[in-house]
């Protein structure tokens, strides 16, 4: 069984897909099970691709309507108007439909906003690099300027990624973000990537009501979620996926 993590609180169109795979529902084994979404990351191929097309085929789609950054951790995004895979890009923004922008994670943050109607649609990957280079806050201004719509019309769904309870930095980090972004315990110094992707969003403009933060931890949900900081780089990777059929 394919679970899909997707917003509840917010309005999705009706010809709209929006959510994330978790680690359930595949034929992957060991460190990948089951659900790893990716190709490069150690897993058996075959087992890869039978878990997408599971999800494909859950979700009615077919492999071609997908569009893949292959992601490089820059604040770099591609409006697009065809499916296809898009090199050295964090970010993919349509205005199309029968396009559905995908992202992989494991612990860095995939991002999913749309429009009321869904005319206008993006997908962030944002870990700290992508949040220090400010991708959220780059594709959020493009889609303002380049839309014609207003803040209030946008929605943004923050899924699943490392939790401050688990995203221990190092003293540099001081240097990077605003202090409100960082948590002292025990001598040490943990980050809160989803408060400051929330933060980056909201200073464009976008109203708190339009928000919705999934708020589950990588790392914490460890039969839920794969986690590259919990499983030491050797494990699988969840798909974020945003679409209009139609
Ligand atoms: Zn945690």
């Amino acid at each position: 069984m394919i679970d899909l993590v997707q917003p509840v609180h917010l309005p999705v169109p009706q010809d709209v897909l929006v959510g994330m795979t978790t680690r359930s529902g595949g034929v992957s084994e060991g460190a990948f099970e089951s659900l790893n979404m990716g190709l490069d990351v150690g897993d058996n191929p075959d087992h890869v691709r039978t878990n997408r097309s599971r999800v494909w085929k859950s979700f009615q789609l077919s492999e071609d309507v997908l569009a893949k950054p292959e992601q490089v951790h820059s604040a770099r995004f591609n409006l697009v108007q065809s499916p296809g895979v898009f090199p050295a890009t964090d970010g993919l923004i349509t205005h199309e439909s029968n396009i559905f922008l995908t992202i992989q994670t494991a612990d860095c943050l995939p991002i999913l906003i749309w429009t009321h109607d869904g005319e206008w649609l993006a997908a962030i990957h944002s870990g700290w690099r992508g949040t220090e280079q400010r991708i959220p806050a780059e594709v959020i201004a493009f889609l303002l300027s380049g839309s014609g719509y207003s803040p209030h019309e946008f929605f943004v769904w923050i899924g699943s990624g490392l939790g401050v309870c688990h995203f221990e930095v190092g003293p540099e980090f001081a240097s990077k973000f605003d202090t409100q972004f960082l948590n002292n315990r025990n001598e040490s110094l943990y980050f809160d990537n989803v408060a400051a992707v929330y933060d980056q969003i909201l200073r464009q403009g976008i109203p708190a009501d339009n928000f919705e933060v999934v708020d589950e931890c990588t790392y914490c949900e460890s039969g839920k979620y794969f986690s590259h900081r919990r499983d030491k780089g050797v494990t699988g990777r969840m798909l974020a996926v945003i679409g209009r059929q139609n």
